[in-house]
């Protein structure tokens, strides 16, 4: 249970900020000119769907060399959306002149960025500074799939004097490929929110998705395990961007997805039966498995060629008993049963036989 002090539900700083309804946060990944900004603020504003507007002002990339943002300048322009929009803003920060600045342009919102939550010195330094402030701040997941990770930097923040606080649920980088670019591991926001029950979670679909296809699935999954909200980014030109142009919608499609949505009135994660945090949990896991088990094929393929080009036989007894015992000794040490290492290691070597033998001939 929540070791996090005073720790605010999204409802009740959603009060303090005089917004009411659904929490939508939209707008694109990076504000790149003014004329951009305005012009996608006023166009969701039309649509009415969203209350808080998103805007990168500082792109973390990943090579020199991209699109690193507007900086300061950007801010005043977001000063702008809120002027003529009454849109709230939100801003990532991830460095204490950041905080700084956004503070100057009365950016209502902060989030720290997936890469940022992953250091935690770079985290502190946010927190220290957050000490002067009081203002509601959104932590990404970490780019690695390590809640512990993600619960320190939220305790450091919190640590701060930080009581308004949300994550967002961005996705984690997939070691293999996969259709999304970022893996959902739904498992561990479930298990964020067991360990903080009044700790809003905000799904960021648009980068678990990295394409427009998957978000509105994505979103939807969000909402039905009672995320508290959606952040999703939003362009006004999304062919014309300059950082994550193929997963950004614009105003218009945005506000057809939040329309298709299904949204429960219920937040409380604590209405979801045990049984479905459990299933979700046992999907992913499954998911991995798969996952895996076609990784193993495809290396499998790969000695498969080695050994046609080499004349080398197929089946060879000395590597199957290794794998035999050493995974034998490996699962009895993770509690698993030993005939049923040995049954699942015969399915899956039978098949990888199977595999080769298709090849050499
Ligand atoms: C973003 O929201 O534009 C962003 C950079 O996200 P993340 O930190 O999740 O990669
Ligand atoms: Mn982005």
């Amino acid at each position: 249970m929540s070791n996090l002090e005073n720790i605010l539900p999204l409802n009740s700083w959603f009060t303090d900020l005089k917004l009411t309804s659904q929490i939508i946060i939209a707008g694109p990944c990076s504000a790149e000119t003014e004329q951009q900004v305005l012009d996608t603020a006023i166009q969701l504003k039309k649509f009415d769907k969203v209350k808080i507007f998103r805007a990168g002002i500082w792109k973390p990339r990943t090579r020199p060399g991209s699109f690193e943002g507007k900086g300061e300048e950007a801010l005043k322009w977001l000063k702008k959306v809120k002027t003529q929009t009454k849109l709230k803003t939100c801003v990532e920060v991830a460095s204490p002149e950041h905080i700084e600045l956004a503070v100057k342009y009365e950016v209502d919102i902060l989030w720290i960025g997936a890469r940022t939550v992953a250091n935690p010195f770079a985290i502190q330094a946010l927190a220290d500074t957050l000490k002067d402030y009081n203002i509601p701040v959104m932590i990404k997941n970490p780019i690695n799939p390590d809640i512990e990770l993600w619960q320190g930097a939220i305790e450091r923040i919190n640590g701060a004097g930080i009581n308004k606080i949300a994550a967002i649920h961005r996705g984690f980088y997939p070691f293999e490929k996969t259709n999304l670019r970022n893996i959902p591991k739904w498992e561990i926001p479930i298990e964020l929110k067991t360990r903080f029950n009044n700790l809003p979670i905000i799904g960021d679909p648009s980068h678990i998705s990295g394409t427009t296809e998957y978000i509105k699935d994505i979103a939807q999954k969000g909402l039905d395990l009672n995320f508290d909200g959606l952040m999703i980014e939003t362009h006004i030109n999304p062919k014309q961007a300059l950082s994550d142009a193929k997963q950004q919608l614009t105003p218009s499609e945005l506000n057809n997805l939040v329309s298709n949505l299904h949204f429960r009135t219920d937040s409380t994660v604590t209405n979801i039966a045990e049984i479905e945090l459990l299933r979700e949990q046992i999907d992913s896991v499954d998911n991995q498995m798969l996952e895996l088990l076609a990784k193993r094929m495809d290396i499998i393929e790969k000695i498969g060629n080695y050994k046609k080009k080499n004349d080398i036989a197929v089946f060879q007894l000395r590597r199957w008993e290794k794998i035999i015992s050493t995974r034998k000794d490996f699962g009895n040490s993770l509690g698993l049963n030993i005939e049923f290492i040995k049954k699942i290691l015969q399915i899956i070597h039978k098949e990888s036989i199977m595999r080769q033998n298709k090849l050499m001939n």
